[in-house]
């Protein structure tokens, strides 16, 4: 049977094979995984005291030119592993083992019906902690259903308000209305947050949605706009993580726009924080003002 991909907002009609042709991702259709590994740098409801259990995949279909996991996302690494759903189950049983509080599946949704078959066939295997999917927001609401049942938690991205900055940044005009559909749509399957508050010290998210901005330089009213809707919209239905970790990335000077050459103010940042407080927003996670660089980045295979 052919199969024609249409997964996501770029709409490809692409056979996802070497020999037919690939899409805007690069990705096969087999999943192609980086590296399986328990992660410590997540929000603490994620990453909790043991670690999240991540699931590193290769390409994307948003592929902003300034990613800090280049290489990974534009499927340039040649070390992805194809694996089935079977063995994608296995790694995930074998991060429960080990301890971790979730499943954590990063950027994804290129593979998102063999992604749904691996956790139905887990779950029927054993697997008993969440599964969140961490993902870039520029989604089809009819792939999200795919997953529908089976994601405990999305951490999911609202990268751009500006159709311009979209489009200069990631070649995705839709950008922000694509992902404010995808949103209502996780919203939806996830409910409100629920936590775990066994150990009151390290409360751990068993389902909810946790939407991520990551703050570019230059450009704090885009980032008061996202802030603006997710307030109006949800409030404390969801949780907002503001990051600050932006890091120019090497090797594309000359190809990024000059603001996005330099790092991000912090006094801009600290601005951002004020301005979630005034809208009334109680769940947020912040960065420290450390946590710029590469220092926080997982060990990727190049
Ligand atoms: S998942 Fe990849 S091939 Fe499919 S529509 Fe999106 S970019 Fe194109």
């Amino acid at each position: 049977m052919e199969y024609i991909c249409n997964l996501c907002p770029r709409q490809c009609n692409a056979l996802r094979t070497e020999s037919e042709g690939l899409g805007f991702c690069k990705a096969p259709y087999l999943p192609q995984v980086n590296l399986i590994a328990p992660h410590y740098g997540e929000e603490p409801v994620i990453s909790g005291r043991r670690g999240s259990g991540t699931v590193f995949f290769e390409g994307c279909s948003l592929g902003c030119i300034f990613c800090q996991n280049y290489m990974i996302s534009h499927g340039l690494s040649g070390k992805g592993k194809a694996m089935t759903a079977e063995e994608l189950a296995d790694s995930y049983l074998m991060l429960q083992d080990s301890g971790v509080h979730n499943i954590n599946l990063v950027t994804f949704m290129h593979y998102a019906p063999e992604a749904a078959r691996s956790i139905e066939c887990a779950r029927n295997r054993g697997l008993k902690i969440p599964v969140a999917a961490n993902i870039s927001g520029y989604e089809e609401v009819s792939t999200l259903r795919m997953l529908d049942g089976l994601i405990d938690i999305y951490l999911t991205d609202m990268k751009f308000y500006s159709s311009a900055l979209s489009s200069d940044l990631a070649h995705a005009p839709s950008y922000f209305t694509k992902a404010c559909l995808a949103l209502d749509e996780m919203l939806r399957q996830t409910g409100d947050p629920v936590l775990d508050e066994t150990d009151p010290g390290c409360p751990l998210l068993l389902r909810g949605t946790i939407v991520r901005h990551l703050m570019l330089p230059g450009n704090l009213f885009d980032s008061k706009h996202i802030l603006d809707y997710l307030v109006s919209r949800y409030n404390d239905r969801i949780y907002i993580s503001l990051m600050n970790q932006y890091t120019p990335p090497a090797g594309l000077e000359g190809k990024l726009p000059p603001e996005l050459g330099k790092t991000l103010s912090e006094d801009h940042y600290l601005k951002l924080i004020s301005y979630l407080e005034e809208l009334g927003q109680t769940n947020a996670f912040v960065q420290e003002s450390d946590a710029s660089g590469n220092d926080f980045l997982p060990a990727f295979k190049y």
